[in-house]
């Protein structure tokens, strides 16, 4: 583990919200931080997503700053469409698909090789399509942790996942509920 994965899992349950949880306390701005900004943290997220199979790309820095905008057109889809951003997604789909190849068994798994760090870009592009696309997009929650922002889905039976992690946010919370119920039970001075 290095310092810049520290704390981050990949726990969203789709490799799109593992991409937007990128940002860490995206809702508190004093203590929002971008991974994406760590110079290696890019190489060690698509060795072990698996996006990149084999050794890590070593000019990963090459697109971070086309990566940080289709994660941030992908976040918003996800907490609050807007037409703006259905169009530049539909134009990031469009040149991503041009670059899609399938085997010829079906169902057709359009995906674009990575033979190249740019390759990357079009290839989490068709994956944040996969969940943009289908109804597993209602199922994701944004977690109540305050400061929080992570996205993830929330495949619980009666839909009530509240936390990101429940040993990390949700831990948080209930210490917080605990400190403020034994405040409340202290005799009055
Ligand atoms: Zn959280």
């Amino acid at each position: 583990m290095t310092d810049s994965w520290r704390g981050y899992e990949l726990l969203g349950g789709h490799l799109a919200l593992d991409l937007v949880n990128t940002v860490s306390w995206r809702l508190d701005p004093a203590k929002t931080f971008d991974r994406l900004d760590a110079p290696d943290f890019l190489a060690l997220w698509l060795a072990r997503t698996g996006l990149v199979p084999g050794d890590p790309l070593t000019d990963a820095a090459d697109v971070i700053d086309p990566l940080k905008e289709l994660r941030e057109t992908v976040y918003r889809l996800l907490v609050a469409t807007d037409q703006a951003d259905v169009i530049s997604f539909g134009e990031r789909l469009a040149a991503a698909r041009g670059l899609a190849v399938a085997e010829a068994t079906l169902p057709l798994q359009w995906t674009v090789p990575i033979t190249r760090i740019a390759d990357v870009i079009p290839a989490l592009t068709l994956t944040a399509d996969d969940l943009l696309r289908y109804p597993d997009a209602a199922l994701v929650r944004q977690c109540l942790g305050p400061g929080c922002g992570w996205l993830f889905l929330d495949r619980t039976r009666n839909h009530s996942r509240q936390w990101c992690s429940s040993q990390d946010c949700g831990n948080r919370e209930r210490a917080r509920r605990h400190y403020r119920r034994s405040r409340e039970q202290q005799p009055a001075d």
